[in-house]
């Protein structure tokens, strides 16, 4: 790391452990980040830690979608929808970098689902339950309109077509930009720092935290913890979540493979599941399954038949497409951290999140969704405020932006920026960026947009070894972590 962002790097860890803090946060997902800003802006001090990078666990894994959730109207969850809906929206307009709402086209087939009268109604309902209006009116479209707009779609039995609204996002994006925010409010974050164990101590923790990056031991004080760490959640010493891991892979493909209109998905429907083909700039991300995992988390990887199972839902679909493993440009795998109910089909499970207290001054938070985030910490917060008798500051979260607009541009949005130097330089000095994978999977999604990433590594591993003081062999260590890193997913690893 370059002088300056060691410096950095040991001037937070010596200020999380010389004084005391209010709260101390396990895991820098979206649900932690959340949770460090609105502790941050209501007064709180606040710290953060997070074993691996920032993001690196679910919160860049997921479908990037800013949703209500269609699927679970049809389950009769409207509260989980109507929550869902309205925080999509506070997303979309504290972040317009990183909310670009997205019409879905919903073909409707009469030999699977509901007719398309009834689709009609569910979308008009779907639109009031963000508060009486999405980011745009849904509609019906006939045949020949769905055949328009989606001149590939497989017309065997198609009745028409709805369209709804929704919102793409960047969830590593949204994570990072939540923690910059956290920042400019005063809270304490370090990635590679492992939380390990705490004791109560008088009317506080006394935490056991590692420094990853160094081996170095320190303790932090903290009067309230809040466990944050995603499917790593029920493993955190004191935890008391029970949770039901699902995990779900997506691909990209190239945007020329499916005719799609400019700011318009697909919804897709395969048996009593869902799909999606988002446009993402240049590309097309296809997604997701939904199958029990039992592993440990940080062994997840895409395999085979999730690719296959992905490909042929497209090509029923889309059946001109004649989509193949060989059109795969990259992929990604995560794990969902449910709240456990073993009844059921994973998809049945509910997205609903949970916050209990099992212990004086400790937290669990688990579940929920990335849309939901801000609505999770708020709630969180002012649990946690009540408890430490502050006078905490009412929340702000929903009406302040994340960040000014000048400092979310140039390297910060949905579409990964150009890959270039001064990017990385941007990473590693203000984004906490500290190995190679840092910045080509999360920092940037360049790995996930670019096929030829994996040739380019060396050259933009030599641009952040300038940034970051690397020698050669840390540099020729950081490609060999990378590829590992890599072979998780496909094209990769062409062998699962
Ligand atoms: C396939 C898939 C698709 C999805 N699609 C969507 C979608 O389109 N829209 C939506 O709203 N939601 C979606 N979700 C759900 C959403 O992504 C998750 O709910 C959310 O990202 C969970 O965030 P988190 O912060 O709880 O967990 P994580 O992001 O996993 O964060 C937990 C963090 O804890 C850290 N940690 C673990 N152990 C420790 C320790 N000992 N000390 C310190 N830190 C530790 C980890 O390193 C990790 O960074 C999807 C999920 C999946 C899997």
């Amino acid at each position: 790391m370059s002088t300056h962002s060691t410096e950095k790097r040991q001037t937070t860890l010596r200020q999380l452990a010389e004084r005391p803090l209010d709260l101390l946060v396990v895991g820098g997902g979206i649900v932690g980040a959340g949770v460090a800003r609105d502790a941050a802006m209501r007064g709180l001090r606040t710290g953060l830690v997070d074993r691996y990078d920032f993001a690196s666990g679910t919160s860049s894994r997921s479908s990037r979608l800013l949703h209500g959730g269609l699927r679970y109207l049809e389950q009769g969850r409207v509260g989980l929808v109507h929550e869902s809906s309205v925080e999509k929206k506070v997303v979309h307009s504290i972040a317009p970098h990183l909310g670009q709402p997205l019409g879905f086209i919903f073909p409707v087939y009469k030999i699977n689902g509901r007719p398309l009268w009834q689709m009609r109604i569910g979308v008009k309902m779907y639109d009031l339950l963000c508060n009486g209006r999405n980011f745009k009116p849904s509609r019906g479209y006939t045949k020949d309109e769905t055949l328009g707009k989606l001149p590939q779609i497989n017309t065997d039995t198609l009745r028409g077509s709805v369209r709804y609204y929704d919102a793409l996002t960047s969830d590593a994006r949204l994570t990072l930009d939540t923690l910059r925010s956290a920042v400019n409010h005063g809270a304490l974050i370090s990635n590679y720092t492992r939380f390990i164990d705490a004791k109560r101590d008088g009317d506080a923790w006394s935490c056991e935290i590692e420094d990853t990056l160094t081996g170095e031991k320190l303790v932090i004080r903290a009067r309230a913890i809040l466990n944050a760490a995603g499917p790593w959640s029920e493993k955190i010493p004191h935890s008391a979540v029970k949770l039901r891991l699902t995990k779900g892979i997506h691909i990209v493909v190239d945007r020329k493979r499916v005719t799609v209109a400019e700011g318009e998905a697909v919804t897709m429907v395969e048996g009593k599941r869902i799909l999606f083909l988002i446009p993402w700039g240049e590309r097309l991300i296809i997604g997701t399954t939904d199958t029990d995992y039992d592993a440990r988390p940080e062994d997840v990887s895409v395999g085979l038949d999730d690719i296959d199972y992905v490909l042929h839902t497209a090509n029923t679909t889309f059946p001109s497409a004649r989509l193949t493993r060989a059109d795969i440009i990259s992929s990604w795998s995560g794990l969902r951290p449910l709240i456990a109910n073993r009844d059921g089909t994973p998809s049945d499970t509910s997205r609903a999140h949970q916050i209990t207290n099992p212990e004086k001054g400790w937290w669990d938070i688990a579940g929920g969704k990335l849309t939901t985030y801000r609505l999770m910490a708020e709630q969180a917060v002012t649990k946690i405020a009540k408890f430490l008798g502050a006078a905490a500051a009412p929340c702000r979260t929903a009406k302040e932006p994340l960040l000014p607009a000048a400092e979310a541009a140039p390297y910060s949005g949905i579409i990964p920026p150009p890959v270039t130097a001064d990017a990385v330089r941007h990473y590693v000095e203000n984004e906490w960026a500290v190995h190679l994978d840092d910045v080509l999977l999360r920092r940037s999604s360049w790995h996930f947009y670019h096929g030829d990433i994996p040739a380019r590594a060396p050259e933009i591993a030599q641009w952040m070894a300038a940034a970051a003081g690397w020698t050669p062999g840390r540099t020729a260590a950081e490609l060999a972590d990378y590829a590992r890193e890599a072979a998780k997913t496909y094209p990769s690893s062409k062998n699962h």
